[in-house]
């Protein structure tokens, strides 16, 4: 994980109200639409979105962000629904 210039602490591991994203794959603080950075930077993930969408869902997880935040995040990463993710979580049995 590449550094982020605030320190996360225990009660407040991830805001989901921060106007800048991580981006999950190369680290890089995105802005909205935050999905565009992805459309253009990683074409393959964003094409093959449905395989990142789990394996980010897994890693927010565990990172303890809660399954709302999680699916939230990764619908604007993406340009999807949070219905369009839940139901590909579901199909896969993670949800
Ligand atoms: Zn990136």
């Amino acid at each position: 994980m590449p550094q982020n210039k605030e320190k996360r602490t225990k009660d407040k591991p991830l805001d989901i109200t921060e106007e800048t994203r991580e981006c999950p794959i190369c680290g890089k603080m995105l802005k909205r639409p935050y999905w565009k950075h992805l459309q253009k930077k990683h074409p393959k993930e964003y094409h093959e979105n449905r395989t990142t969408w789990i394996q980010l869902y897994k890693d927010y997880t565990a990172m303890g962000m809660s399954m709302d935040m999680s699916l939230t995040v990764i619908s604007e990463l993406f340009n999807a629904s949070v219905k369009e993710i839940k139901s590909l979580l579901k199909k896969e049995k993670i949800l």
